[in-house]
């Protein structure tokens, strides 16, 4: 199993195997699906695809809407249904921030609290592996707390957005 150790000295963004391979990051899903002795649907699958292709955070209305052959649209329980199962397994996690979705760059790594850096101009969500879950939990576990989840997600501006004038976003002013 992969492990969720960070890319580089200082930098614990996690890099996306979806954005070198969505082919290897959806057969990695899929096996990981079948690991855990479950079924790799038509719906599971399409769902994860729809947001491998994304590559950032996807609202589940977006996904409803261009599911089909042709970007049409489904039925709604069809991919809430597909997302439930897809976070269940950790393939898919939600930004709760942003109330959207996204493939975990690591598709077959074990179930794990996702933290993100999120870009509020273009919307990108890099992953990170803060590791703050474990200290929490212990201090739950001191308290007698139950801990069901643990949400750190940072908001603001990636470099791109700053930076790159080409993008035509005169996004850094006043900070
Ligand atoms: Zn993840
Ligand atoms: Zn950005």
């Amino acid at each position: 199993m992969t492990s969720l150790a960070p890319s580089g000295p200082g930098d614990t963004r996690l890099e996306a195997l979806w954005s070198k391979s969505p082919q290897a990051a959806l057969a990695r899903a899929e096996s990981r699906c079948l690991a855990a002795g479950e079924r790799w649907t038509e719906p599971r699958r399409r769902t994860f695809e729809l947001l491998v292709e994304a590559g950032r955070p996807v609202k589940a209305y977006d996904l409803v809407a261009s599911y089909g052959p042709g970007r049409r649209p489904t039925k709604p329980p069809t991919v809430y249904r597909a997302l439930a199962f897809l976070i269940g397994l950790g393939l898919v996690h939600k930004v709760e921030t942003g109330n959207a979705f996204i493939a975990c760059p690591r598709p077959d790594a074990a179930r794990h609290a996702a933290n993100f850096l999120i870009c509020e101009v273009c919307g990108r969500a890099d992953e990170l592996d803060l590791g703050m879950r474990e200290p929490l939990e212990a201090i739950a576990q001191r308290l007698a707390f139950r801990l069901d989840r643990v949400v750190i997600e940072a908001r603001g501006v990636c470099a791109p957005c700053r930076f790159e004038p080409r993008r035509g976003l005169d996004n850094d002013q006043g900070r």
